[in-house]
C-alpha cells in the first residue's frame, strides 16, 4: 500500500492518553500502520499519497459498538413508530422472517456506507435472525468490499413463543445449529492478530429470546476460542419484569450467574441498573454499548453512563439497529449522547470531548482492541477528516473545531482512511455506485414489508 501523509490539519485530535491536540498537525502512515503523529513540520515531507488537510479537523476513526444492519430495510414503518421495544419487536419479527441472503447483503452495504460517511471506521454488527439461507458470510463479504473494520457478531434466537419467548417459533433456530454455525464462522473468519479487519463475536440475542443453557454454552464456546461475547441487557422495564417472572432475578444477576460479565463481554443498552449493579459491572470491567438514540426512540430510558464510567466500566457508543434509530450516523449518536445526559439537569454531564472519547477510545476498549481509537505510532491507520469551512460548522469550528463536530452536527466526513486505505474521499464512498445500491435496497425494502417477491 505504500506511504500516506496527512499534512496541515487545522486541528488534529489524537485521543492519546494525554488527549493531545495539534495545530497544523499531521500523520505519517506506512502501509496500514501509523508511524508518526505531530506537527506537520516534524513529519516526513513526501509520501506516495499526500492529503492536504488545511481546512480539516482530523481525528481517529469512530467505533460503532452495536448495530443490526438488516434493519435499514425496515426504518420508520408507520405501525412501529410510536411503540416500546416488545411491541416494536413483535411487529417486526414476521417481516424480518422474509429476509433473504441478498437482503442481508444489500442492507449490510447500506448500513456500512452510512457508517463510513458519518466517520465510523470500525463497526460491530449483531444480526440474530437468519431465515431463508441467510449467513454471516454474506455480511463479511460486504464489509470486506467496502473496507470497514468489522466485528461480526453471530447473533441467535432459540426460544420462541411456544416456550415462553417473545419471537414467533418460525424465526428461532435450534441450539445445536446455532453453536455449530458459531464454531464454523470463528474457524473460518476470526482473526485475533493486531490490525485484524474481521473478528467474530458470539451473540445470543437477549434474555427473552434465548435459553440460559444457550447463554452458558455460548460463553464456553467463545472462551475456548478467545472470541468476545455480546448481547442485549437491561434495556427496558418489560425485560426486567420478564426476567423476574421467568428466572426469578434481574437481568444483571442472570448474566452474572451465566458467566456473562468480564473483559471479554459487552452488553448493549444497560439502561435499568441498580447502584449496586453499576458497581459490579464496573468492577468486572464489563463493556457497555450506549445507544442513546434508540433508547429515546423506544422510550426505554436513560443509561447511567457517567456512573458506569465512574465505576470503571468500558463504555462505547452504538447507533443500534436502523429500525430503532432510524439512522446509522455515528457522529449524530455522539451528539445525542451529549444532549441526553444533560436532560437530568446537569449541563456538564458529558462534554463534547468526552463523547468523542466514548466514540473512539471507549469503543475500542469495548471491542477489546488496543490497536484502534487513537492516533499514535503503532496504531492502525484509521482516521477521518471533517471540513471546517462548511455551512454546518460556520461560526463554530472557528472557535473550537473539535467541539463543533459534536455541537454543530456536520452531515458527513470529507475523508476517511481505514487500515491505510482511503474509503471516503470528498464525502463519497470510494468504488461504490451509491445510487444503484440505494435503488436496490429500496426495492428489497418495499418487497420485504409487503411480502412480495423482489423483481
Ligand atoms: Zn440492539
Amino acid at each position: 500500500m505504500g506511504t500516506l501523509l496527512v499534512r496541515h490539519a487545522r486541528r488534529l485530535l489524537t485521543m492519546d492518553d494525554a488527549l493531545t491536540e495539534w495545530e497544523d498537525g499531521g500523520i505519517y502512515v506506512e502501509d496500514n500502520v501509523i508511524r508518526a503523529v505531530g506537527p506537520t513540520t516534524a513529519l516526513p515531507e513526501h509520501a506516495d499519497t499526500v492529503i492536504d488537510a488545511t481546512n480539516h479537523v482530523v481525528l481517529p476513526g469512530l467505533v460503532n459498538t452495536h448495530h443490526h444492519f438488516f434493519q435499514t430495510l425496515t426504518r420508520a414503518l408507520p405501525a412501529a413508530q410510536d411503540v416500546g421495544l416488545f411491541a416494536w419487536l413483535r411487529y417486526h419479527y414476521p417481516i424480518w422472517a422474509r429476509l433473504t441472503p441478498e437482503a442481508i447483503r444489500v442492507s449490510t452495504q447500506v448500513a456500512i456506507a452510512e457508517l463510513l460517511r458519518s466517520g465510523c471506521t470500525t463497526a460491530a454488527d449483531h444480526t440474530y435472525i437468519w431465515p431463508n439461507g441467510s449467513r454471516l458470510d454474506d455480511q463479511i463479504e460486504a464489509a470486506q468490499q467496502l473496507g470497514i473494520r468489522f466485528h461480526a457478531a453471530r447473533g441467535s434466537m432459540s426460544v420462541g413463543e411456544s416456550r415462553g419467548g417473545l419471537p414467533p417459533d418460525a424465526v428461532v433456530e435450534d441450539e445445536e445449529t446455532i453453536l455449530r454455525d458459531c464454531r464454523r464462522v470463528i474457524e473460518h473468519y476470526h482473526d485475533p492478530a493486531r490490525y485484524a479487519m474481521v473478528r467474530i463475536v458470539v451473540a445470543p440475542c437477549s434474555p427473552f429470546s434465548v435459553s440460559p443453557t444457550l447463554m452458558r454454552q455460548s460463553a464456553e464456546l467463545a472462551r475456548a476460542y478467545g472470541v468476545h461475547l455480546h448481547t442485549h441487557l437491561a434495556e427496558t422495564r418489560d425485560e426486567i419484569a420478564y426476567c423476574r417472572e421467568t428466572f426469578g432475578k434481574r437481568p444483571v444477576e442472570l448474566a452474572e450467574e451465566l458467566g456473562w460479565v468480564g473483559p471479554d463481554v459487552w452488553h448493549a443498552h444497560m439502561v435499568h441498573l441498580t447502584e449496586d449493579e453499576i458497581g459490579r459491572i464496573g468492577h468486572t470491567r464489563t463493556g457497555v454499548a450506549h445507544c442513546p438514540t434508540s433508547n429515546m426512540r423506544l422510550g426505554s430510558g436513560i443509561a447511567p453512563v457517567p456512573a458506569l464510567l465512574q465505576a470503571g466500566a468500558r463504555v462505547g457508543l452504538g447507533v443500534d439497529g436502523s429500525a430503532s434509530n432510524d439512522s446509522s450516523h455515528l457522529l449524530a449518536e455522539a451528539r445525542n449522547a451529549l444532549l441526553l445526559h444533560r436532560i437530568t439537569g446537569d449541563p456538564g454531564a458529558l462534554t463534547a470531548r468526552q463523547v468523542l472519547w466514548l466514540a473512539t477510545r471507549g469503543g475500542a476498549a469495548v471491542l477489546g482492541r488496543d490497536d484502534i481509537g487513537q492516533l499514535a505510532p503503532g496504531m492502525a491507520a484509521d482516521f477521518i477528516g471533517v471540513r471546517i469551512d462548511s455551512l454546518d460548522l460556520a461560526g463554530g469550528a472557528v472557535h473550537d473545531p473539535v467541539a463543533a463536530l459534536v455541537f454543530c452536527h456536520p452531515p458527513y466526513v470529507d475523508f476517511s482512511v481505514v487500515n491505510g486505505r482511503i474509503r471516503v474521499w470528498k464525502g463519497e464512498i470510494v468504488d461504490l455506485d451509491l445510487p444503484a445500491l440505494i435503488a436496490r435496497h429500496n426495492a428489497l425494502a418495499h418487497a420485504l414489508v409487503r411480502g412480495e417477491p423482489v423483481r
